[in-house]
């Protein structure tokens, strides 16, 4: 059935193909992310009953409202939010797999602990500051592998890889010195040879500038508004906790 979700749908695998091609990239090293904030259920169903599997909720609280709903449809889940070290409890408990968000040590020693004690492990990547600006969480890019070589201690937590979140502008060259500046740590830290670490992951790119991403090496692009509509919080509730403007 084509709803107005599917056919987004398709567009979204369709641009995702055609950047690849472009970039001379095979499309499957690119994986789709479905950033499902504000999305209810429903609609996150209809879109896994088609074969996408990764989703990723940025609020520990709307993970928990959707875990029932989705517990028979298969997927795997991330987590891409600001995380509070007192709700790693319950990430755990809802089946994340993977911290996209991982951005200081404080909360990885609290996430290692937590592990620990269930004697389970989990992947993560680190989230960097790519675009400086004040709204947005991940740590500075000269203080990234210094981070990395501090997680990389921590032995149930396997970092996989980066994420940023590019700076929001109409100005490409601009964007895409945020997702340079992601490769090229990356590069810096695969020549570091740490082990627990692997830079397989570069999780960049969004509804609105998922092209230059995948033109500069994106492996895992995160898209929300392109598939499910427009939100109606404004992203500041979601990417900077002091200013809830809702
Ligand atoms: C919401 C969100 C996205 C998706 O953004 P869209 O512009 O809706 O595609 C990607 N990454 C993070 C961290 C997000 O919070």
């Amino acid at each position: 059935m084509n709803t107005p979700t599917l056919i987004n749908l398709a567009q979204i695998q369709n641009r995702i193909k055609e950047a690849c091609i472009k970039a001379e990239r095979n499309p499957d090293e690119v994986k789709l992310l479905l950033a499902t904030k504000t999305v209810p259920s429903e609609k996150i169903k209809e879109v896994l009953a088609t074969g996408e599997n990764l989703i990723a909720e940025n609020k520990v609280q709307e993970l928990k409202e959707k875990f029932q709903d989705l517990a028979d449809t298969p997927h795997t889940n991330h987590f891409i939010g600001h995380l509070q070290s007192n709700k790693i409890k319950e990430i755990l408990k809802y089946n994340v797999t993977c911290i996209q968000s991982l951005d200081r040590l404080s909360l990885a020693k609290k996430l290692q602990q937590r592990l620990d004690f269930e004697n389970k492990t989990i992947e993560a990547l680190i989230q960097i500051n790519t675009s400086d600006e004040e709204s947005k969480f991940g740590i500075h890019p000269n203080e990234a592998i210094s981070l990395i070589e501090e997680v990389a201690q921590l032995d149930r937590i396997h970092i996989k890889g980066l994420m940023t979140i590019g700076l929001f502008s109409d100005d490409h060259e601009k964007v895409r010195k945020c997702f340079q500046k992601l490769k090229n740590i990356q590069q810096q830290v695969k020549a570091l040879n740490i082990p627990n670490v692997v830079m397989k992951e570069l999780s960049m790119g969004m509804s609105g500038d998922l092209e230059i991403a995948i033109a500069e090496g994106a492996t895992i692009v995160r898209v929300g508004t392109a598939i499910f509509g427009k939100r109606n919080y404004p992203d500041t509730y979601y990417w900077n906790e002091n200013k809830n403007i809702v």
